[in-house]
């Protein structure tokens, strides 16, 4: 029995547990009667009754597997020469010449004032982001920013999934659009592009985070309880995840008064127990179809130095002479980076990526689980890096379970927090010299067929 579109995604990748939530294929349904719901673990498309959805649904679903060589030679005409960055025109570190700029933003606020920017200069009608607090507080979604206000308080990094492709059935092919996305979303909306949809070639800038790990809803909950509040007792009035000085505290304001500072490398203590399964099975960090990347500039001399610092990537020349055009206005502090130093300040999640994320896929279809089909892979992984793939994947899986979820949010995050904190640093220490192994000249091998 030959089964749709809608049913295969259904099957193959919404049950099967590898939907990224990206909303591609919902903005290909020409009825517009299918939607994205929201779960506590993400959101997933939901079909109206007999959808047909084309064949471009499945082709561009990152959910099912991305063929990132065929994307490259498509999109930049050539495969990357670092592999571990993708295609770029050039790196630098930097930030928002806008001290408030600067500060709404994660990191150097680079992101914000490049999208201002575009609006500014009459580049582009509007602006999609997303932003944190719609249509509740401790919700996110896509929204379609078109003054400079809208732009602004869309600024900050939202860890927690959001659809974004679905809103390109809301786009009017006649304007221009700037769009934040993250990887698996920036991929499908350039396979979008390749097949010539109108929606997405409205599309003119695309920007994006690099992108570690999002955690899933139901870890705000947890970390409520975590703290003694339970559903029902009182109400999130406000949630930042990067609030304050750089690298920001997650702050939630409730309803009652209280007030919740986590430390950002505090509140990782949540990582374990609800990353997204698009984190684990991704295996891109730069945002590498992007046309500007842009990611914490973590290094100990930016660190000491406080105020907020991004590594920015640019990946296309239209976004190369923003860039330059920013600069030469004053309106961004940058300095140019040697690709190699700035690819060391990622090191550890380029490698749960790179080798990571290839390694936990092929271990899910092991265990008899569907996983994303991707036409590259790393040409040799040290047989050591694949058994500390097991260790971290053992804690995942524990981690994913209703027990290690109940105890943890019984913990006090006051020492959870220190504790992951140190475990944390210890474990990237002591896996460092397998991890970092061969890792900066790792080439990948093209799956062909
Ligand atoms: C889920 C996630 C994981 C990340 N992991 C890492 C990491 O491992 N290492 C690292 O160095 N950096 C990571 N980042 C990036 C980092 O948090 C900052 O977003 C980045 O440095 C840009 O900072 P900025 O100040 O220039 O951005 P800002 O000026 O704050 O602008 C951010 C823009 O991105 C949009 N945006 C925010 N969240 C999302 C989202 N989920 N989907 C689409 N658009 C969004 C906002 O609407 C805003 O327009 C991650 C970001 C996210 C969202
Ligand atoms: S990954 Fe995206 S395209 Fe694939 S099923 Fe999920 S929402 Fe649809």
């Amino acid at each position: 029995m030959t089964i749709n579109v809608a049913e295969r995604l259904t099957r193959d990748v919404v049950r099967a547990g590898i939907c990224t939530g990206c909303g591609a294929c919902v903005a290909l349904d020409a009825t517009g009667r299918s939607l994205m719901v929201d779960t506590p673990f993400g959101p997933i498309p939901e079909f109206h009754a007999n959808t047909e959805l084309p064949e471009l649904a499945w082709k561009v679903c990152p959910g099912k597997g991305i063929r990132y060589a065929e994307l490259y030679r498509r999109h930049y005409g050539q495969l990357p020469d670092n592999w571990l960055l993708g295609c770029f025109q050039a790196v630098r570190t930097g930030y928002s010449a806008v001290p408030e700029i600067r500060q709404a933003g994660a990191s150097g606020g680079v992101m914000t004032h490049v999208l201002l920017h575009l609006l500014d200069t009459g580049r582009i009608d509007a602006v999609i982001a997303v932003r944190q607090g719609v249509p509740e507080p401790e919700r996110a979604r896509v929204v379609l920013a078109v003054t400079r206000e809208e732009i602004l308080a869309a600024a900050q990094s939202v860890y927690i999934p959001v659809s974004i492709l679905d809103i390109l059935s809301r786009l009017d092919p006649g304007k221009r659009y700037a769009m934040t996305c993250l990887p698996d979303q920036a991929a499908a909306l350039r396979q979008l592009q390749l097949e010539g949809d109108v929606r997405a070639l409205a599309v003119k800038y695309v920007l994006g985070p690099y992108t570690g790990t999002a955690i899933y809803p139901a870890a705000i909950d947890c970390y409520l309880r975590s703290k003694g509040i339970s559903r029902g007792m009182d109400r999130i009035e406000s949630l930042k995840w990067r609030a304050g000085e750089w690298p920001g505290y997650m702050e939630i304001r409730m309803v009652s008064g209280k007030l919740f500072r986590s430390r950002k490398f505090y509140y990782n203590f949540l990582i374990p127990f609800f990353v997204t399964q698009n984190s684990l099975q991704s295996v891109d960090l730069t945002n590498e179809f992007t046309d500007l990347s842009v990611g914490d500039a973590w290094s100990p001399r930016f660190e000491s130095l406080g105020g907020g610092h991004s590594v920015m990537v640019t990946r296309s020349a239209a976004l190369e002479t923003v860039v330059r055009e920013m600069e030469a206005r004053g309106l961004l502090v940058t300095t140019p980076e040697d690709p190699m130093r700035a690819l060391e300040m990622h090191g550890h999640m380029l490698d749960f990526k790179k080798r990571g994320g290839f390694i936990r896929n092929r271990m899910r279809e092991f265990f008899g689980h569907k996983a994303p089909q991707y036409d590259i892979r790393p040409e040799r992984l040290p047989r050591s890096r694949i058994l500390v793939e097991g260790v971290v994947s053992g804690l995942f899986l524990f981690g994913s379970t209703r027990l290690a979820r109940w105890m943890v949010a019984r913990l006090p995050e006051t020492v959870i927090g220190p504790i992951f904190n140190r475990l944390r640093l210890t474990w990237k220490a002591l896996s460092k010299p397998t991890k970092r192994k061969a890792l900066g000249t790792m080439r990948m091998q093209v799956v062909e067929g």
